[in-house]
């Protein structure tokens, strides 16, 4: 059986996260390495490894990681000021861990064009 990764592993409770939200679809946990004073990931639980490899019939379980997102916004109070939300797919993105994560990132100004 290969290694879990570590967000399977805070999914199943194996190590600790600080976790903001939870349903039977979806959890979103505060970013150990916050990049804004807001940075938290929404993760299915099911293991989805990126984006590109996402399936045909869960196109509403993606929404519902989006509307999480924007939910966990409000209720961290940056809704109004505004936030951003990233997906890293491969490489040149960044991506580290293979589960798909929604990286919500707010609290502060942020400059456009990602470096
Ligand atoms: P990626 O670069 O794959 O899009 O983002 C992975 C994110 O996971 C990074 O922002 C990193 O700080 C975060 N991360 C990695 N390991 C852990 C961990 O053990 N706990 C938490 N809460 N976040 C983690």
């Amino acid at each position: 059986m290969p290694e879990k990764n570590i967000f399977q592993k805070i999914i199943d409770r194996e190590v600790p996260a600080t976790i903001v939200h939870e349903d039977d679809q979806c959890l979103a946990f505060r970013d150990i390495v916050p990049q804004a004073p807001v940075h938290i990931l929404v993760i299915p639980k099911q293991p989805i490894v990126r984006i590109d490899q996402a399936a045909a019939g869960q196109e509403s379980l993606l929404g519902h990681l989006l509307m999480t997102a924007s939910k966990v916004a409000q209720s961290e109070g940056i809704a109004e000021s505004g936030y951003r939300l990233v997906i890293n797919n491969g490489p040149d993105a960044g991506e580290a861990v293979p589960h798909l994560h929604v990286h919500l990132l707010g609290g502060r100004p942020m400059q456009w064009p990602p470096g």
